[in-house]
């Protein structure tokens, strides 16, 4: 599918859209059915059959997706993990997977403690450093990539990435979650799949679960839909209602988000309770200049060390109003969590710490209030873990 020479400021709006076909309603209706009529065995009236693996709501959000991040198909799922199975469903036992060590905790469970029982075999690597393109092992057949990477907001330079996976043979997938297609088109790059928690900032508005898995190639359409359809991933016509309300403010909400998180991090690298400050958006992040090349802004994510480590993180979260101390990310509200106790507890502490994961990292998702009152809640926490001066 083509999509049109609109920024994505217009694209957001109206990618996929067009009015209800029976009515003319300018909104999608929820089909809340799950079955369709049949004018006779084999023959449905209007070529829909049931829901699982037809639903025009469902099909209104996923040429929504697929026009925004250029794919030639997209699949909107019941979770983001959801549409990351699907893909792995169309892997078969013994394929290697060479993925990035520092992703999600339940991609990380979902790979090691599911799918390698079912025979897939998993390698995790520092896809932030090029060179790891230049060393694939000749038998991967998949090359599974967050960039920027959760928590630790790591850039993995995708056309590095996609020259290497070419090299072996090997297919590449980006969980685009963080950048979202108005930040980053991982498609462009040449990168074969992307997927996402629409959770997350699609979604917008932490009111609804979801995910999605798209492809570049008109190809890979069919077998995407038969493992989709026929593992039941799919997501529910009221959820892709909600996803695709919150799609259509995506850029505007983007902007102040990234706004925002570019101003804190600024603020919080100078802080002197502060060790180091991980977002992309700095110059003094390893991975500013990649970043810079292949995404439009650095996003609302930010992570930081605190120089007092879990000890001081946790005497953070006991002086900070306005965020909320919860898993997830991407919706209108600040947040904050310490991954190594929640979102990346499923991973072990030597595995975590070996890809630089520290016990006290704390994650914020920041969100659309005025920057002065965030900051402001950040300055109240931070005070008391000033070290004292040394006289
Ligand atoms: N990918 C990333 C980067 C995530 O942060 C998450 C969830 O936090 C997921 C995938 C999984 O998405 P979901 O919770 O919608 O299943």
């Amino acid at each position: 599918m083509s999509h049109p020479p609109q920024r994505p400021a217009t694209r957001v709006v109206h990618a996929g859209w067009r009015p209800d076909e029976a009515t003319g309603a300018l909104m999608p209706p929820i089909y809340l059915t799950s079955t369709y009529v049949q004018d006779g065995p084999g023959r449905p009236r209007h070529g829909y059959e049931y829901s699982r693996t037809q639903n025009p709501t469902r099909f209104a959000l996923q040429d929504a997706l697929a026009e925004l991040e250029g794919a030639a198909c997209a699949f909107a799922t019941t979770s983001g993990m959801a549409a990351i199975h699907t893909l792995l469903l169309t892997l078969k036992p013994g394929d290697l997977i060479v993925a990035g060590n520092d992703l999600y905790g339940g991609t990380w469970r979902l790979f090691t403690r599911i799918q390698e029982r079912f025979g897939l075999r998993f390698r995790f690597v520092d896809t932030s450093e090029a060179s790891v393109f230049e060393e694939l092992p000749e038998e991967t057949r998949l090359l599974y990539l967050e960039t920027p990477s959760n928590p630790l907001l790591r850039i993995t330079d995708l056309k590095a990435a996609v020259a290497g996976a070419r090299r072996v043979g090997a297919e590449v997938c980006v969980d685009n979650t963080f950048a979202t297609p108005v930040l980053q088109r991982p498609l462009d790059f040449g990168v074969d799949y992307v997927v996402h928690s629409t959770t997350k900032y699609i979604g917008g508005h932490s009111d609804v679960v979801g995910g999605a898995l798209l492809a570049r190639d008109e190809a890979r359409q069919e077998d995407l839909w038969f493992h989709h359809n026929s593992a039941g991933t799919c997501d529910s016509p009221f959820d892709a209602f909600l996803t695709l309300r919150g799609l259509r403010t995506l850029d505007v909400r983007m902007e102040r988000h990234c706004a925002n998180a570019s101003a804190l991090a600024a603020w919080l690298e100078q802080h002197p309770a502060v060790e180091r400050v991980h977002y992309p958006g700095l110059e003094s992040h390893p991975g500013h200049a990649v970043a810079k090349r292949q995404m439009r802004a650095f996003g609302g994510m930010l992570a930081f060390d605190l120089a007092g480590g879990e000890e001081a993180a946790r005497r953070f979260l006991d002086g900070l109003g306005l965020f909320q101390l919860a898993e997830s990310l991407g919706g209108v509200e600040s947040l904050v969590e310490i991954p190594s106790l929640m979102t990346h507890a499923s991973i072990p502490p030597e595995e975590r710490r070996a890809a630089g994961l520290a016990d006290g990292l704390v994650r914020l998702s920041v969100g659309i209030e005025a920057r002065e009152d965030l900051q402001a809640a950040l300055e109240a926490a931070l005070a008391p873990l000033v070290p004292a001066r040394k006289s």
